[in-house]
């Protein structure tokens, strides 16, 4: 069982002092007794969308369950103090006991990474990607990262996203051959455009990333590097991903991806950073920090400091091979091969199917994943050749090699036969079955 601070056995949604979280509703009780008073017609909608994420399989590499503790104080009384500024440092009165939050969730993280440095305010990946760069760029530097459609990010200097207008973004990809990186090639482009700041990190490459073999090409050609480490943060910690921080000036985060924690953002750096990276979060790009957020953030920090959270990630690890092996032995084709993360990017070329049809298949039977488009992929980002498949929130439930093994015979089932009514409905009822012995706790 995962780490869970609230008392369980009180009744839901009445806030009574005898709570162990004083002024935070519990998750449950907060829609089923109060919620349905006020709003019946949100509650409704809140309930089924739980219904929804309890019944189905959830396959978005990018998605979690969050523990109560983390539900709990995101629906605190946090959400009502403004606490602009940093520990000691505030622009308000009334933030004592909110310093005190925010300290001891600095501290878990830089513990938790050995990091010099490390800032818990960011409202989500995006924006601890653009404070790092309005921390160490001016508007027209050249950067440098792996382009969307090989696997990278938005915020890596796509032309949709402010990465790419606010800055020249040169982009890598991967070799055409064997879909890895290929940092010889990484080198070459690296020294002809000459960035300011290099990026790593991407949300659709199921392999390690060599961040030694970027921090290299980076100190060759001048530049500051950064690891954005949003889909891994949590492998790190679990020891189970090489770890970035000896070798990056900066790291930008999510801490609700396989950190299991609340949407949210963080930003990890070398201490010479520090003031820069600050001041860039806010007053550079946000306000008030979001501290019920922070304090969920404090608690989900916790709970990966236990021992118990490297075994979830070496879990997520395992269960993802176990889907990866059986799909690549049952004539599928997976992008390079296989997987070493949580993830991995299954090419439906082969299948006469594209990957919004699979997508939509799956989801129909009760496997939640996303259509994602393969490297070198001939159709647009609608429709795309491929579906990523992850494995961090079934692993959350307690799913393992078993449950996984059993998923991925249903995968394939599905996906070799679309549109078959019949295949629909025999997943969709071993799924029900599946979940009922897996509840999502909330
Ligand atoms: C998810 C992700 C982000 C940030 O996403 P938000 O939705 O803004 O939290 C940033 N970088 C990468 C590589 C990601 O996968």
């Amino acid at each position: 069982m995962r780490g869970c601070l609230s008392a369980a056995s009180n009744p839901p949604g009445i806030r009574t002092s005898e709570h162990l979280f004083r002024g935070a509703y519990m998750y449950r009780g907060y829609f089923e007794n109060f919620l349905q008073k006020e709003d019946k017609k949100i509650a409704k909608l809140v309930n089924e969308e739980f219904k929804r994420q309890d019944t189905k399989l959830q396959m978005i590499a990018s998605e979690n369950y969050t523990s109560k503790a983390v539900m709990a104080l995101q629906g605190s009384v946090l959400t009502n103090k403004y606490a602009e500024g940093y520990p000691e440092k505030r622009f308000y009165q009334g933030c004592e006991y909110l310093d005190k939050v925010e300290a001891e969730a600095i501290s878990r993280l830089k513990k938790m990474f050995g990091a010099e440095h490390a800032n818990v305010q960011p409202h989500a990946g995006s924006q601890a990607n653009m404070a790092i760069y309005l921390s160490c760029l001016n508007p027209g530097d050249t950067i440098m990262g792996m382009d969307l459609a090989s696997g990278g990010h938005l915020t890596h200097g796509a032309s949709v996203s402010f990465s790419g207008k606010f800055f020249k973004a040169v982009s890598y990809g991967v070799s055409e051959y064997t879909n890895l990186l290929d940092y010889e090639a990484i080198r070459n482009l690296a020294k002809k455009h000459k960035p300011k700041l290099l990026i790593a990190g991407a949300s659709a490459y199921p392999r390690q990333i060599d961040f030694k073999k970027f921090h290299d090409i980076a100190k060759e050609v001048g530049a500051l590097f950064m690891a954005d480490i949003a889909h891994i943060a949590g492998l790190i910690v679990g020891k189970v991903h090489p770890d970035p921080v000896p070798y990056c000036d900066f790291i930008g985060g999510t801490t609700h991806k396989t950190l299991r924690g609340p949407r949210g953002g963080f930003i990890l750096c070398k201490s010479e950073w520090m003031k820069k990276v600050d001041s860039a979060v806010f007053p550079g790009i946000q306000g008030g920090p979001l501290m019920h957020v922070v304090a969920a953030k404090a608690v989900a920090f916790k709970e990966a400091l236990q021992p118990e959270f490297r075994e979830y990630q070496k879990q997520i690890v395992k269960n993802a091979k176990v889907i990866a092996d059986y799909l690549s032995k049952n004539g599928f084709n997976l992008v390079t091969g296989g997987t070493d993360n949580h993830l991995m990017l299954v090419d439906l070329r082969n299948k006469q199917l594209t990957g919004r049809e699979a997508a939509l298949a799956m989801d129909k039977a009760g496997i939640t994943a996303n259509k994602n488009r393969i490297p070198f992929d001939p159709l647009k980002a609608f429709e795309t050749s491929g579906v990523r498949l992850g494995t961090p929130a079934l692993t959350t439930r307690g799913m393992k090699e078993d449950q996984c093994l059993a998923i991925a015979e249903m995968i394939a089932d599905i996906l070799n036969h679309p549109t078959s009514a019949k295949v629909a409905a025999g997943v969709r009822k071993k799924v029900k079955v599946l979940c009922n012995k897996f509840p999502v706790e909330i």
